[in-house]
């Protein structure tokens, strides 16, 4: 069936994909028994204090499917009673590590209750009830884990942010010309913007530890190679790169994309995505893995044989 087309009345039959929000409080600690206390504190950092710490989780389940002659994919009341049934009611205010036996580590099948592993066994609870087409799990405002039901696979987000200044123009042609591409943007002395940094990685969790990749490497290797370097710079003058590079939005989401890759290789996981917010009103996306700009041409293509 055709997004674009449809012949029935009041959408009826058309595709839709709805999202619905639910909240719920936990704790977990991060400790693996066959670890000694230095290994454990070594890999999990504070996460593996005793008894352990919790977090506020908001949870987006997005289903898809046909409208039905009410004008809706699923009744909101079945979809309710199915998150909290199947997930907010078992965890919220428990202790994550005891509330599920995938998360028992006494066995060798346990798994511990990191995001991406908390958000995957989500959609095993919620597969039969509710026609998933995907999960985001928020840990805290600058921590959340996507899922799309691909076995182990998940993709694991980090925000982060810095201050820079920037000025854009290009030495080789006139202000005035300079003003008329790049507007005020252009002025001589610059301007600057506190930037939000979205760095998402996608990868196999691992069936013991329940990460996509060590978390606190991650987190160091974005500190001290892209906030260390340009926050609190004036990105024309102070980074070389872009002495000729202008740094628009989008060369400096680019060019932490090609600085962030081999290292996020080197620790296990696949940079997926980089998405640079200048102000609220823009923001720059990178999709590192795939053209973007392929797969919209194919899905207008298909959409367009299909209409024809
Ligand atoms: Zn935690
Ligand atoms: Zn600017």
């Amino acid at each position: 069936m055709s997004l674009f087309h449809s012949k029935s009345k009041h959408g009826e039959g058309r595709e839709c994909v709805i999202t619905r929000r639910a909240c719920f409080s936990s704790s977990h600690r991060y400790w693996l028994p066959e670890k000694s206390p230095e290994e454990n504190l070594a890999l999990f950092g504070k996460c593996s204090l005793a008894p352990g710490h919790g977090h506020n989780y908001e949870l987006i389940v997005s289903m898809g499917g046909e409208l039905d002659s009410y004008g809706m994919v699923l009744n909101l009341s079945d979809v309710k009673h199915s998150i909290k049934d199947k997930v907010t009611e078992p965890l919220n205010f428990r202790f994550l590590n005891d509330v599920w036996p995938e998360f028992d580590i006494t066995k060798d099948s346990g798994i511990l209750p990191t995001t991406e592993a908390l958000v995957s066994i989500i959609w095993d609870r919620l597969k039969n009830d509710l026609p998933l087409t995907g999960l985001k799990l928020y840990e805290s405002p600058t921590l959340w884990a996507d899922y799309y039901g691909k076995k182990m696979e998940a993709l694991l987000t980090v925000q982060t942010h810095f201050n820079a200044a920037h000025r854009l123009a290009k030495d080789e042609i006139t202000l005035s010309e300079n003003k008329k591409i790049y507007g005020k943007c252009a002025r001589i002395n610059g301007h600057g913007h506190n930037y939000f940094l979205d760095v998402t990685v996608r990868g196999d969790i691992d069936p013991r530890t329940g990460m996509i990749c060590d978390l606190p490497s991650l987190q160091t290797i974005i500190d001290e190679l892209i906030v260390e370097q340009l926050d609190h710079t004036f990105l024309n003058k102070d980074i070389e790169y872009f002495r000729t590079c202008v740094p628009t939005c989008e060369n400096i989401a680019l060019h932490i994309a090609d600085i962030l890759t081999l290292p996020i290789k080197n620790i296990g996981a696949n940079l997926h995505k980089i998405r640079l917010q200048e102000s609220p009103n823009n923001a720059a996306e990178i999709y590192v893995e795939q053209s973007i700009l392929n797969s919209l041409q194919k899905n207008l293509e298909n959409s367009l044989v299909i209409q024809a």
